[in-house]
Order: C-alpha cells, then sequence, then structure tokens
C-alpha cells in the first residue's frame, strides 16, 4: 500500500510519502538503541514534565490536529478533536501515575529484604491502524515513554501526516531525539525490524492477519508482544432496560467513527418481549443520521477510510442478504465522490451463516431476536471475538450473569463500551491478549525483577 494521505470525502491525493531506506531505517533503529541507554535512566520527574508538554502541545493544537486526522481518515471533525483532548488525558494520567505503578513492591519473604522492581525493556515497534490515528498511538506511547522505553511507530499507511504529527509533538515536549521516531515504511518491512536485535518488543492494534503475522515472527524471536485486534461486540437488550436510551445508546455505539471501530457493538442481541420496539426505533435512528462531509460540524457519519473498505463492505452486506438476511435500512454504497456506504440493519441472519460472526467494520447493524437469557448469552459468545461486549438490563441478577459469562474483555451494564486511561482495555480469543491503559498497560512492557537479599544492605540509588 503505498504511503499518502487521500482525503476520503473526495478521493483527493493530499500528499504522497517515499518509504524509508534501508539505510534510513538503520539509522533510526541505532539511534532508538542509543538513545534508550540515556533516557531509560531518566527521573520520573523529567518524563513527567515532558508528557505534562504533551499533554498541553495536544490540548492547545487540538483543531490542527484534528483537521489532519478527519482529512486522511474520514472521522467527523468534531470526534477528531475530542480524540486529540482523550490523547492530551492518557499524557496527564501516566504523567501522575507512572512513578506509583512502577514504584518498587515489598514482598516479605525469608531474605533480609526482597522486593519486585520494575525496569524499561528497551526500543518497543508499535504497529498501529489508521481508526483513532492518534488515540492508538498515544495509548502506547504514553506508558512506554513513562515506563522509560523508548518508541518506534509504524503507523497505517493512509495517515502519514498523523504519524509525523505525533513525532512532532514527542520532540516539541522536550522528549530527546530518538525517544519516538515514527517509522514511515510498508508493512513489508516490519518483519526486518521485528527480527533485529535492538528491538525488543512490539505491540500491534489491528487485524487478525497483522497480529497474527506479527506473533508469529516475534515468537520466533522470543520478543513480547501485545495484540489488540479485531471485534464483533455484542450489545444485549433485555425487557427491563430503559429502551429509550438503549437505542440512543446502540446507534452511537455502531456509528461512531463511522462504524470503524474495534469495540462498536456490531450484533445487537434483543429479548423477544421487546423486539420489535426496538427494531423500529432503531431503524428509525439510523435512518435519521445526517450523513456527509466530515468537516461539517452537524454531519454524524462521515467516508469510511478507503475505497477497499467500502468493497469490502458492500460485499459482506451481499453475502448476508445471499444467506437469508433481510435490509431494513441502508445497504448500499453511495454513489459519487467519497467512500461512502448507507446506515445499514441487517435482520433474520443466519446465525450459520460466516457473516453473521464475522468483524464488520463500517456503519452496518445485524440484529438477533432471542427468547431469553441463556440464548442472548450463546449468540453473544458465538463469534472467534471477545473484545467489548454490552448488556442492558436493570434487573441484578441479569447483571451478574452477563458479567460472568459473556466471553470479553470488557462487559459494560447499561453502558457504551469505551477506552478509559483509569480502566485497562484488550480481549480475549482471537481479539488478542495482553492490555493496554490503568496500571496493567505500563506493566506489559518492562522486566518485573525479583530482588532478593540475604543479608544488611543500604539502596544507594538515589545517592
Ligand atoms: P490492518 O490492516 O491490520 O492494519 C493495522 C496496521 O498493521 C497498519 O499499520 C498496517 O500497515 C499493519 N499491517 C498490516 N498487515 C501487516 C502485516 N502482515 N505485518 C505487519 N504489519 C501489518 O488493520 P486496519 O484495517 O488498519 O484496522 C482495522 C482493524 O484494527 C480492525 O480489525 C479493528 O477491529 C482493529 N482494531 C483493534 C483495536 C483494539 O484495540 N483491539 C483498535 C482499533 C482497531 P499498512 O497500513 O501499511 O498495511
Amino acid at each position: 500500500m503505498a504511503i499518502a494521505s487521500i482525503n476520503p470525502a473526495t478521493g483527493e491525493t493530499l500528499k504522497t510519502f517515499s518509504a524509508l531506506s534501508a539505510e534510513q531505517i538503520e539509522e533510526k533503529l541505532q539511534l532508538a538503541s542509543d538513545t534508550f541507554r540515556t533516557y531509560s535512566r531518566t527521573s520520573f520527574a523529567d518524563r513527567t514534565r515532558m508528557m505534562i508538554r504533551a499533554a498541553e502541545i495536544l490540548e492547545t493544537r487540538k483543531h490542527e490536529f484534528g483537521k489532519i486526522m478527519t482529512l486522511e481518515m474520514g472521522k467527523p471533525l468534531k470526534a477528531a478533536i475530542a480524540e486529540a483532548e482523550k490523547c492530551a488525558w492518557v499524557c496527564r494520567y501516566y504523567a501522575e501515575n507512572a512513578e506509583h505503578h512502577l514504584a518498587d513492591q515489598i514482598v516479605e519473604t525469608n531474605a533480609k529484604k526482597s522486593y519486585v522492581h520494575f525496569q524499561p525493556l528497551g526500543p518497543v515497534l508499535a504497529v498501529m491502524p489508521w481508526n483513532f490515528p492518534f488515540w492508538q498511538v498515544f495509548r502506547f506511547a504514553a506508558p512506554a515513554l513513562m515506563a522509560g522505553n523508548v518508541g518506534l511507530l509504524k503507523h497505517a499507511s493512509n495517515v502519514p501526516q498523523c504519524a509525523l504529527a505525533i513525532e512532532e509533538i514527542f520532540s516539541s515536549a522536550g522528549f530527546p531525539k530518538g525517544a519516538f521516531q515514527a517509522l514511515l515504511i510498508g508493512s513489508d518491512a516490519v518483519e526486518g525490524i521485528l527480527n533485529d536485535s535492538r528491538v525488543v518488543a512490539a505491540t500491534l492494534t489491528g487485524s487478525e492477519p497483522a497480529g497474527r503475522s506479527v506473533a508469529a515472527t516475534s515468537g520466533k524471536q522470543i520478543k513480547k508482544t501485545v495484540l489488540e485486534l479485531g471485534g464483533s461486540d455484542p450489545f444485549i437488550v433485555m425487557p427491563s432496560a430503559n429502551l429509550d436510551e438503549a437505542v440512543t445508546t446502540a446507534v452511537k455505539a455502531r456509528t461512531i467513527n463511522n462504524g470503524q471501530s474495534c469495540i462498536a457493538a456490531k450484533r445487537f442481541i434483543v429479548a423477544d418481549e421487546i423486539y420489535d420496539k426496538f427494531e423500529k426505533r432503531f431503524v428509525e435512528e439510523m435512518r435519521a443520521l445526517k450523513i456527509g462531509d466530515p468537516m461539517d460540524e452537524s454531519v454524524e457519519i462521515g467516508p469510511l477510510a478507503t475505497p477497499q473498505i467500502v468493497d469490502d463492505l458492500d460485499e459482506q452486506v451481499k453475502k448476508a442478504v445471499a444467506s437469508g438476511a433481510r435490509v431494513l435500512t441502508g445497504g448500499k454504497k453511495i454513489e459519487g465522490r467519497g467512500n461512502f456506504f448507507e446506515p445499514t440493519v441487517l435482520v433474520d441472519l443466519d446465525l450459520k451463516a460466516p457473516v453473521s460472526c464475522e468483524e464488520i467494520f463500517g456503519p452496518v447493524a445485524m440484529l438477533f431476536r432471542v427468547a431469553n437469557i441463556d440464548e442472548a448469552i450463546q449468540v453473544a459468545n458465538a463469534t472467534p471475538f471477545g473484545l467489548g461486549s454490552a448488556a442492558w438490563t436493570n434487573n441484578a441478577a441479569e447483571q451478574t450473569k452477563f458479567i460472568e459469562e459473556l466471553e470479553a474483555g470488557s462487559v459494560f451494564i447499561n453502558g457504551m463500551v469505551a477506552s478509559d486511561p483509569r480502566l485497562p482495555f484488550g480481549g480475549v480469543k482471537n481479539s488478542g491478549y495482553g492490555r493496554e491503559l490503568a496500571e496493567f498497560g505500563i506493566r506489559e512492557f518492562v522486566n518485573i525483577k525479583t530482588v532478593w537479599v540475604a543479608t544488611d544492605w543500604t539502596d544507594h540509588r538515589n545517592d
């Protein structure tokens, strides 16, 4: 895939970039390795100062960064500006908490003193997707840099200006040259970088095939990986739910980011007793969404990021219809300029048809009618994915059953699945492994070192 910014709303090529040469990659890897030697010894106070500065830059220039995101991948401008603000939040969160997350932990044993000590690992490669082109990167970079690691970013090929803007934010914040570098490379260059001994670990957010490939190469090299992959999140509505709130949230949860979110609700599983009411209102609200230029603040659905995504979505809808599904609204590409697809609702899906458990990356919702909570859980768990899940019910026993039995990295009761710096984020099954955010996220890329001292000893590290 060429490295280029192409406006998804118009198809206009805004800027193209050449991929780095082998020599340029070599220079950047060496710089990362050299920088790690000094940067890993900086104090938490110094790192905190720089990370707070990064947050301030994001806040001050959020409109500029929002515009870069919208022009490259098509999300509504308002959401893009909010994304820059959320990145500032994660920078502040780790600036304030990293030292505490990584403080020595004394453990009483038969030693004079024994404790757990956390140390950075080295240069970490982050392979990132275009859908939240700032947020996905910052939720890796903020904890990694606060822990004393250095970051190498291989961003998606359609968001190079986002990649360069993020690199510039960290350097303007005072982080040393080499603490965070964007590598403008295609995915074919990733294997060579993972095989390089200077790169010690990798994290990938993206599709299942990309995750398998990065994990396989890293596995051969015995390097730690974190994988944040796809999802087909269930959104379950039971009879005791507040229906108005559930419907409005369901529409938002399916169409956020023009339907291109790993944790978007993709399968709506509704109890028979309230199904007809839910379906009617859900279809009405999906049909009423305003589609158009994402730079227009009143637009709710912008274009999909690339023409390929529109074609893939079209193919999935056709396959669903061929296997018996009915289209209640939408169902087609919007002809003309830009990568637009109609907000779509599919019903009567055959649960055994492959499309029913595939990830659908666009504004297409699948509705399922179920008889009771057991069937709801069975349908919810009938995919290879296990990222997020939401259940709407005001019955306490049902809430407990959903929390226990949904196979997912998160369960939201009466709310919309969302990431939050204070809570861990990640999946089970084919949605990946490892966690980002919170204390769990910062501990993924550190050496959890056991220290055991038999005799009297004084710690001189802070002398
Ligand atoms: P993608 O095609 O897998 O691309 C993601 C990144 O991986 C890009 O930088 C891409 O580079 C690179 N890549 C692709 N194939 C690779 C390979 N074989 N080896 C190494 N790198 C490779 O995914 P996408 O279409 O951009 O993003 C959508 C997917 O990401 C969805 O499945 C979504 O659910 C998932 N996602 C998951 C999370 C989460 O937290 N779990 C969050 C957001 C998105 P190029 O652009 O150069 O191909």
